[in-house]
């Protein structure tokens, strides 16, 4: 194990003396590494900023690995790489792309979201605070939905060829991100955009993609659809009444893959979507307007 002394730089953060640790030595080492450098044989195309909760593409010269905060991400044949900002995220994004030798990296910039408060009361209580058998499920359910996430996604980047559009009629009427207050007890924040809509109705492939996952049953989420769109970015629908597509199955936009229900935990008919990068959700809603790098 190599050990770093701590050590002291003069003349560092603007003339005056630093004690740099092992770990700040580290932290000055990245941001040497984030300084743009003119590499001409590993080209990176970044927004030079991006908000709480979204979601951009971005594109290096092939073939190059890329990683964002040093974890590799899915890079398409022509380069093409998806990156999701967290609701909470604080820190500047580092993006660094390599083809092996040559190395350049950028930073991307994180600005704040205002996020709202929504309340929601007249939930069944065993939703609320569901008891331990249930809590277990709910475990589980949560673990099949991350595993999924994680899991190697289709390195082709189905949805670059058509975006996104609407999953269903309907207007939305619960934001991404919202801090929610159920039966007035705070919970998690929303991770994903709800619409309004009759149970039945027919809910729409936002984008082209491979089904990846398909369950009935789950306590909060009722029945649930999964889309690989590639580059790790996924749709996830829950409360339907029925999904009508299997497992690997190729969709394409605006196809009819389920429909609204109110499985789970909700208060009546409505769609639920959400849209994860990895394993980080963003705001689906984004999407809609072109996302950075394919306007
Ligand atoms: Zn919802």
């Amino acid at each position: 194990m190599i050990k770093m002394k701590p050590k002291t730089l003069k003349g560092f953060a603007g003339g005056r003396s630093s004690t740099v640790t092992g770990i700040w030595t580290v932290a000055a080492m990245w941001l040497i590494l984030a300084l743009p450098t003119f590499c001409w044989s590993v080209q990176l195309t970044l927004p030079g900023r991006a908000y709480q909760g979204d979601i951009f593409v971005g594109q290096c010269k092939p073939p190059a690995a890329v990683f964002v905060d040093g974890k590799a991400v899915t890079v398409s044949s022509k380069g093409y790489f998806a990156v999701g900002v967290s609701r909470d995220r604080k820190k500047n994004l580092i993006v660094l792309a390599t083809d092996g030798g040559k190395k350049v990296s950028e930073v991307v910039l994180i600005m704040a979201h205002p996020w709202s408060v929504q309340r929601i009361d007249g939930l069944s209580n065993q939703y609320v605070e569901p008891p331990l058998a249930a809590r277990k499920k709910i475990q589980k359910d949560n673990q099949r939905i991350r595993d999924c996430r994680a899991g190697t996604s289709y390195s082709d980047p189905l949805f670059l060829k058509d975006g996104f559009s609407t999953p269903v009629e309907g207007a939305k009427t619960s934001d991404f991100g919202s801090l929610r207050i159920l039966n007035g007890r705070s919970r998690s924040p929303h991770r994903g955009v709800d619409f309004a809509a009759v149970e039945g109705a027919s809910v729409f492939s936002p984008a082209d993609g491979i089904v990846s996952l398909t369950a009935t049953g789950m306590v909060l989420m009722g029945n649930v659809l999964m889309i690989d769109h590639g580059l790790g970015v996924q749709s996830v629908f829950i409360h339907l009444d029925r999904v009508v597509v299997q497992k690997g199955e190729r969709v394409q936009k605006g196809q009819t893959v389920a429909h609204v229900g109110k499985t789970g935990r909700a208060t009546g008919p409505h769609l639920h979507w959400g849209v994860s990068v990895g394993t980080t959700a963003v705001d689906p809603v984004r999407l809609l307007d072109g996302i950075y790098g394919i306007r």
